[in-house]
């Protein structure tokens, strides 16, 4: 990984109520050089459907700005709009919506140079800042592709108060996390005999500890809105800096990742699959697993493996399958050999949360 290469930060990261009403004040503040250039919005039709007013103020603000509908979250369709806005002198990309629009925008800046303005509908994932896009490539296969960082962050505390819950949680998992993804960071550094990049780290650790230890625990509030979308960011930006997802991704993520390419029929978002690794993580790395277990409870953010049509086999399957989904990831399952007693066991720990 490129540990001593060079790293950006985007130039604005505005999280107000009501932003995306004033987008072009925020931009005129931070970065002035953009205002007047051409640009073009990339959403998805069910989203510019429910939120047509507030893409049509955006588009105003930016001289009109064209607004397209994207189809897939694919390497194709990323592509085809990075070649628009190549041929059409396009300047600006702003992406409006979930982490699969802001990935195919994001990435779309990447390959032609424009200037990207990240503009989340929900918060559902620490996607929006991170170096990389997960997009489809050919037959429904994904691939996480590296890519440049937004230039701007532009959060309507509003929007993701009134975004389905479930958005908000599953960026709650992502977050809790991070605390089983460091240790397997730590974990790897040691046997390979590198090191883990301090900032890198205590920026992931204080996005953690920045949810984990909030006061405000009702996640429709403002206070706690700022406080996560903060934390995801931040989390985006640890990676960037470590130039690796490492500070963000360990064994929970290899089980997510599991999740999603064997049992692609199991709906559960990416984040609370995230959550829901983290705490078997958490008993394999040696750690009391009870403040995570409390920390989500208090969330209402549910772990119990059958709420998703997780079964018993099918869970320890998972983990099993989790050992090579990611081939060179150095993680805790390295030294966790596979225990199916020991995973029923947590999988009836599991259950009883619900
Ligand atoms: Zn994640």
């Amino acid at each position: 990984m490129n540990q001593h290469s060079r790293f950006d930060l985007p130039l604005c990261l505005a999280v107000e109520e009501d932003a995306f009403l004033h987008s072009d004040d925020i931009i005129k503040r931070y970065i002035p050089d953009l205002i007047g250039q051409k640009t073009v919005i990339i959403s998805e039709q069910n989203l510019i459907d429910i939120y047509r007013d507030k893409i049509n103020d955006i588009s105003h603000d930016f001289g009109d700005a064209e607004i397209i509908a994207m189809k897939s979250a694919s390497f194709d369709e990323a592509v085809a709009i990075a070649k628009r806005v190549c041929i059409e002198e396009i300047r600006i990309i702003i992406g409006f919506g979930g982490g699969r629009v802001l990935d195919t925008a994001k990435y779309a800046a990447h390959i032609s140079k424009a200037a990207y303005i990240c503009m989340p509908s929900s918060l559902s994932n620490d996607s929006l800042a991170s170096p990389f896009a997960v997009l489809e490539t050919e037959n429904g296969a994904r691939r996480t592709l590296e890519c440049k960082i937004p230039t701007a962050i532009i959060v309507d505390t509003n929007m993701i108060i009134s975004a389905p819950e479930v958005q908000t949680l599953s960026g709650i998992g992502d977050t809790i996390a991070k605390h089983t993804a460091l240790r397997d960071w730590k974990i790897s550094a040691m046997k390979t005999g590198s090191r883990t990049e301090d900032f890198a780290y205590a920026l992931s650790r204080m996005a953690y500890d920045s949810v984990y230890h909030c006061d405000e625990k009702d996640m429709k509030s403002r206070v706690f809105i700022r406080i996560l979308s903060r934390a995801l960011v931040m989390g985006g930006l640890a990676m960037e800096i470590a130039g690796s997802s490492r500070p963000c991704s360990g064994s929970e993520h290899l089980f997510a990742h599991a999740i999603e390419e064997y049992y692609p029929q199991v709906r559960i978002s990416h984040g609370i699959a995230t959550a829901m690794g983290s705490v078997p993580a958490c008993i394999f790395q040696k750690q009391d697993p009870e403040g995570l277990v409390q920390f989500f409870r208090t969330y209402k953010l549910c772990i119990a493996p059958s709420a998703y049509g997780i079964t018993e086999d099918m869970f320890a399957d998972m983990w099993e399958k989790a050992r090579t989904v990611r081939p060179g990831r150095i993680t805790i399952l390295d030294d966790t050999p596979y225990d199916r007693v020991q995973l029923g066991e947590i999988y009836r720990m599991m259950e009883e949360t619900r």
